[in-house]
Order: C-alpha cells, then structure tokens, then sequence
C-alpha cells in the first residue's frame, strides 16, 4: 500500500511496476559463457531498471506520500 506511485501522465494511483532493460536467457547465457560478462550484465541491468505506472507504462510517477493521501480524504470531507 506504501509504495503507490502517482502517474501524471494517466493521473492514476497504482503499484508500480519495475522494469529491467535485457533479457534473462542473455543473463543465463552469459553466466555460462564466462562468469565477468554475466556478472557486468547482471550489474548493468539492475542499473537501469525503471519504476513505470502499471496502467499505462509510463515512467512519469512518483511516489504517493500515505499521508498525503490520507489528508486529501479528510479534506474531501
Ligand atoms: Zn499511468
């Protein structure tokens, strides 16, 4: 619940998603081939993994303050 994420480009309050660029399978065959490169893709893909909005897959969220979400209720009161 603590780590909704407030899209701006859909306007929506979600769970985001976590993106990772590359493939498992070239992760897997790396490691085979040789331990460094699996090791340096492993890095490079948790290095630009990305928080997107899971309704419309954009990257345009930030994270939904459950305080401020609980003013906002009360102020609608
Ligand atoms: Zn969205």
């Amino acid at each position: 619940m603590s780590n909704k994420t407030h899209c701006s480009h859909c306007g929506s309050d979600a769970e985001p998603l976590v993106i990772r660029r590359g493939s498992v399978r070239t992760q897997i065959i790396l490691w085979f081939m040789l331990v460094l490169p699996g090791f340096f893709y492993s890095m490079w893909r948790e290095s630009t993994k990305r928080t997107v909005c899971s309704v419309c897959g954009s990257e345009d969220v930030a994270a939904v303050c459950p305080l401020e979400e609980r003013h906002r209720f009360v102020h609608h009161h």
